[in-house]
């Protein structure tokens, strides 16, 4: 029976560059997805596939069961696109100006509804139930995983797996990681209030601009002082705003920056010392401050047992050559809210073009569309083979 599944998947992979290619032409910025919902609403509702629509937001979710009792299955694909020109000469660039799909989220999503309309048409000989998860906003905090858990739909579900196409691996290639993958990425923002003057009286002031240059050089003892050697973390400074005449002494100045963590403990050290830094740099400088310190999404970690199953499987899916080892990306992906909640695993499945490659989020950006169908087969398989687990 997989052998059949794979068969129809394989056949399928025109109408699922169709998909793509429609998708990829009418791409949507997070939280204004509506049309693409409606797209995916209407797939499923032509086939009659029950589904929910409007899940914490924009988000849909359709459910299939199998014939036979068994465990439930999520996968997860988000569809939201990036505010990015694009500049690809292709016959499906994108027809809207400054939206575009450069994250690869088209080809989730058409990989993830062929796979539900196969396993659809063979439901009579499956087991179990399969949750098709259809996120909307990965690319923008706080994210569409987080509502659609909220409303309920991870209910009743066992496992979840998710992928990513990714463009700097070669096709045929799946990668994955147990333990950490992705980093939890946090934001903050920071004001010192010093005291300004004119520029010829600094004793009459509290200078902010020193202040803060101060500050900005006491921060990178976090990463290089505090936290163990053996883990990872960034800090960066992203901006620092003073803006002032020559002769005048600044009385305040803004910054923001980011920090990149793997482990919850790490993530504590570094916001508990990144707000010590600040408070012993203003209160040996006798100014005041204000501090915000936004948590983004937590770090995806994939649980063991799940991520060595999906890894055993994909090394039996044809057309999958290699299945390596990830690295440890410090980049952000909402995939983490579902890993909180219950067990399963997210990896890449490689999608490096032909020619020139560019990196995701690259005005450039395009997969090689075969990768949908290894994305499509290992997932279809990981989730099948779930139920003799
Ligand atoms: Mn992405």
């Amino acid at each position: 029976m997989s052998m059949d599944i794979i068969k129809q998947l394989e056949a399928s992979y025109d109408e699922m560059v169709s998909i793509r290619r429609y998708l990829h032409m009418h791409p949507e910025v997070s939280f204004q997805e509506t049309e693409t919902a409606k797209y995916i609403q209407k797939f499923y509702s032509d086939l009659e596939i029950p589904f929910q629509a409007n899940i914490g937001g924009n988000g849909v979710v359709a459910r299939v069961k199998g014939a036979f009792p068994g465990k439930t299955v999520a996968l997860r694909a988000d569809f939201d696109a990036l505010p990015i020109q694009d500049e690809k000469n292709v016959s499906y660039k994108s027809t809207v100006p400054g939206v575009m799909h450069a994250c690869g989220h088209d080809g989730h999503t058409a990989a993830l509804l062929i796979l539900a309309r196969t396993i659809h048409e063979f439901k009579d000989q499956l087991a179990g139930e399969y949750v098709f998860i259809h996120q909307h906003a990965e690319e923008y905090a706080p994210g569409g995983a987080k509502p659609m858990i909220e409303a309920g739909c991870l209910e009743g579900v066992d496992v979840i797996f998710g992928t990513h196409l990714w463009s700097q691996t070669p096709l045929g290639t799946i990668e994955y990681k147990s333990g950490p993958i992705m980093a939890a990425a946090d934001r903050f923002s920071i004001t010192i209030q010093g005291k300004g003057g004119h520029g010829a009286n600094p004793h009459d002031t509290k200078d902010s601009i020193v202040i803060a240059s101060q500050l900005v050089v006491n921060l990178q003892q976090l990463v290089a002082r505090r936290v163990n050697p053996t883990e990872s973390a960034v800090l960066s400074v992203g901006s620092f705003i003073a803006d002032n005449a020559f002769n005048i002494i600044a009385d305040t100045v803004k910054m923001t920056g980011t920090v990149r963590t793997f482990k919850p403990d790490v993530r504590d050290l570094m916001e508990n010392e990144l707000k010590r830094v600040i408070e012993g740099t203003c209160y040996t400088a006798d100014c005041s401050y204000s501090f915000l310190y936004e948590r983004g999404y937590p770090p995806v970690i994939n649980h063991k047992a799940q991520t060595d199953y999906v890894a055993d499987i994909a090394r039996t899916v044809p057309g999958v050559k290699e299945v390596n080892e990830s690295e440890l990306l410090m980049i952000g992906e909402d995939f983490g809210y579902y890993l909180e909640e219950i067990p399963g695993t997210f990896f890449f499945t490689g999608a490096m073009p032909e020619g020139d490659v560019f990196p995701h989020h690259s005005p450039m950006f395009d997969f090689d569309e075969r990768a949908m169908i290894v994305a499509a087969k290992t997932l279809g398989m990981a989730a099948i083979q779930f139920q003799d687990k």
